[in-house]
């Protein structure tokens, strides 16, 4: 039984599209879509020789393999321009590292139209990955799953601004506030709010008086964000 997590980025994907699927383990998310019809062809991508035996072992076994291809290769390496993938998903990983698969394969996007991502931290690195690379965020959703917040992002080719908040917080689930938008941020605003205490009791070196006032500056959105 497939996850609540991939089973929300699944629901984001355009039906009969492409797509590339990188980091993708097990190939649960591939297998997913094409069992339940919603596409038919599906490259997963791995650059770990485990996962990538995983990912074989789950294709062969669900009888996939005229329809997924599983590729061993470092991030968006496995996508040939012939391959005609229209949508790319990463999941699981930070925002950081998505952002840095996105930048380092950028020129093998070329017939991509939509992104789907999916930062276990940090989704500020995807949102701004996307502003420089002129991709604007079509759909946002954030959800619980055995305690652990996830957001997922799905990025059109576009031009977009975001303001500092829009960055941290995501331009649409800003708008929509919901109990598990808060409780993220308030947990978050709580670990930063440690960290300035540990902070307090070092000697104040430049690096640290800098850290110490961007802390500052997100405590201060998360209380506007939540208190607005
Ligand atoms: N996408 C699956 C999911 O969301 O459940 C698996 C997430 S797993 C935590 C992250 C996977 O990404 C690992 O299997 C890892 O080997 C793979 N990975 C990390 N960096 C990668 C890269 N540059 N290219 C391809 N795969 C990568």
């Amino acid at each position: 039984n497939l996850s609540e997590r991939l089973k929300t980025v699944a629901s984001f994907v355009p039906e009969n599209s492409i797509i590339a699927d990188i980091g993708s383990d097990h190939a649960y998310l591939p297998c997913y879509l094409v069992h339940s019809g919603k596409i038919s062809r599906a490259i997963a991508g791995e650059v770990v020789k485990g996962p990538f035996e995983s990912a074989q072992k789950q294709v062969k076994s669900e009888g996939l393999e005229k329809h997924i291809d599983v590729r061993f290769g470092d991030g968006l390496e496995v996508i040939q321009p012939t391959d005609g993938v229209q949508t790319v998903t990463i999941a699981g990983m930070g925002g950081p590292l998505i952002a840095a698969i996105l930048e380092e394969g950028k020129e093998r996007l070329l017939t991509v139209e939509t992104l789907i991502l999916q930062p276990n931290i940090h989704a500020k690195a995807i949102r701004e990955w996307a502003i420089n690379n002129e991709w604007k965020i079509i759909d946002e959703t954030i959800l619980e799953e055995h305690g652990k917040i996830y957001e997922i992002i799905m990025l059109k080719r576009g031009k977009m601004t975001l303001t500092d908040r829009e960055l941290l917080f995501g331009p649409i689930l800003i708008n929509n506030k919901s109990v598990v938008f808060e409780k993220k941020w308030i947990n978050e605003s709580n670990e930063w709010r440690r960290i300035l205490d540990q902070f307090n009791k070092i000697n104040f070196t430049p690096e640290v008086k800098q850290k110490k006032e961007e802390l500052e500056h997100k405590i201060a959105l998360v209380e506007e964000a939540l208190n607005a």
